[in-house]
């Protein structure tokens, strides 16, 4: 279940030391809850993204992608209802002057324990800023607080351009910004994140059916790479809690070392966005129906993920510490598909015959694999750091490499080791590794 808070701790330390996650402008004493994501992270929160852009575009036949912009005019923001209502309520503790969110505290002030506050206000999450050099309302622009309008603006294009019909979907990953009252827990909630959304489009009548359909892939897409099934729930929004769009909302929650807190949200949107959107632009935002000669708008279902959320979720659950023969190992038991690398090759040692041979394996897993060479320390050492980063192959290249034209390869969760052909290496790795 839950891990102690420990394990937080350790894995934002580790995340730091490997070169997963910095905090951004570190060098000038860091800018709040900012982060960077640093050579092996940005290669795992890659893997998160292809992982669900292969499940949700490559491997289907019924949804396209989309990458739409991040800045927006305040005519899109206006009809989504985000600058009426995407606001949280903002309250002051009047003791020690702390802002809250006033739905986050159950009305104890977290730092003081004061119960008095401010009353409460509605604070916009949106970045507001100005686009070129003209002042005034006409050049003001937000930063999108989700990526799910611009799918909603493009409906009509991708509709006509893809010759689709419902039921049909949009995927989109990349970056959103809210300006989070209280941004915390590392990377659980932050101002600058990405999000990876898909937006559904069914017929009215089939709306709860895909609901039911998209809240159960979702939950299976986390089970596959790696989360235990008893760190994840789903959780459904009772009716009167439901967001003023929504006809259902579920979330898949993960066991955070906090509690159980937000990983994804699935909810059915109904017509809402397409008739605002249409109301506000006035274009047709509807689907004909030749067959049935009817006219409709579509419903979404809305699966929302959090990509950095979600990489903290699968580095918190692959996140263990063993004792091996006396000696502590940490060990990120990462699905290979997230890893950073898939494998490492190791030359026993520094010594020049080596190199050739362990450079020629290198060479012939690469174009599959992200892969690691590390000559440095000794052997042991260097399956400790490639334990910490989660690499699921150790390839070592030994003096008896060059006579018997084979290497070592070793598993980083049982530690066995097996003696492979290089002339089978590449197959070898493929059926271990690949999925
Ligand atoms: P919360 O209630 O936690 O503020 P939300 O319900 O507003 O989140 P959604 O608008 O449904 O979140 O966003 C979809 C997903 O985007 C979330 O499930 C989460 O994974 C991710 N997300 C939202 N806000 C943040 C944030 N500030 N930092 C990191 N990820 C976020």
């Amino acid at each position: 279940m839950s891990d102690t808070p420990d394990i937080l701790e350790s894995v934002i330390n580790l995340c730091k030391r490997r070169g997963f996650i910095f905090p951004s402008a570190d060098i000038y004493g860091g800018f709040r809850s900012t982060y960077d994501y640093g050579p092996l992270g940005v290669l795992m929160l890659r893997n998160v993204k292809n992982s669900w852009w292969r499940s949700m575009v490559q491997m289907r036949d019924d949804i396209v992608g989309l990458d739409a912009a991040i800045l927006g005019p305040p005519a899109v923001w206006a009809a989504s209802g985000h600058l009426a209502t995407f606001t949280d309520p903002l309250v002051d503790c009047l003791k020690c002057k702390e802002r809250w969110r006033e739905d986050k505290i159950d009305g104890v002030c977290p730092k003081c324990g004061n119960t008095t506050f401010t009353e409460s206000r509605a604070f916009n999450l949106m970045f507001k800023t100005q686009a070129g050099p003209i002042e005034g309302e006409g050049a003001t622009a937000y930063l999108r607080p989700e990526t799910a309008q611009g799918i909603f603006t493009n409906f009509a294009n991708v509709l006509t351009t893809m010759r689709r019909k419902p039921p049909f979907g949009i995927a989109q990953i990349g970056k959103s910004f809210r300006n989070e009252i209280t941004p915390q827990n590392f990377v659980f909630r932050t101002r600058e994140f990405e999000q990876m959304e898909m937006e559904y489009f069914v017929p009215p009548a089939e709306a709860d059916e895909w609901y039911r359909y998209w809240i159960d892939a979702r939950y299976n897409w986390y089970l596959d790479l790696g989360i235990p099934a008893d760190r994840l729930r789903l959780f459904e929004h009772p009716q009167h809690d439901l967001s003023h769009y929504s006809r259902g909302t579920t979330d898949v929650e993960f066991a955070y070392p906090w509690g159980w807190d937000e990983l994804e949200g699935i909810a059915n949107r109904g017509d809402y966005d397409l008739t605002q959107h249409s109301n506000a632009s006035g274009q047709k935002l509807e689907f004909y129906d030749q067959a049935a000669n009817e006219r409709y708008t579509p419903y979404v279902i809305e699966p929302a993920a959090g990509a950095t959320r979600a990489m903290m979720a699968f580095l918190l659950s692959a996140y263990e510490e063993e004792v091996v023969d006396g000696e502590t190992r940490s060990v990120l038991r990462l699905d290979p598909r997230l890893a950073p690398y898939q494998v490492a090759v190791l030359p026993l040692s520094k010594k020049p015959e080596l190199e050739a041979t362990s450079r020629e394996v290198l060479g012939l897993l690469r174009p599959y694999f992200m892969c690691d060479y590390d000559v440095t320390q000794s052997i042991g050492k260097r399956y400790r750091r490639q334990d910490e980063v989660g690499t699921p192959l150790c390839i070592t290249v030994d003096f008896d490499s060059l006579d018997d034209r084979a290497v070592t390869v070793r598993d980083r969760d049982t530690m066995a080791q097996e003696r492979i052909a290089i002339s089978d290496l590449a197959s070898y790795v493929i059926g271990r590794l690949a999925r």
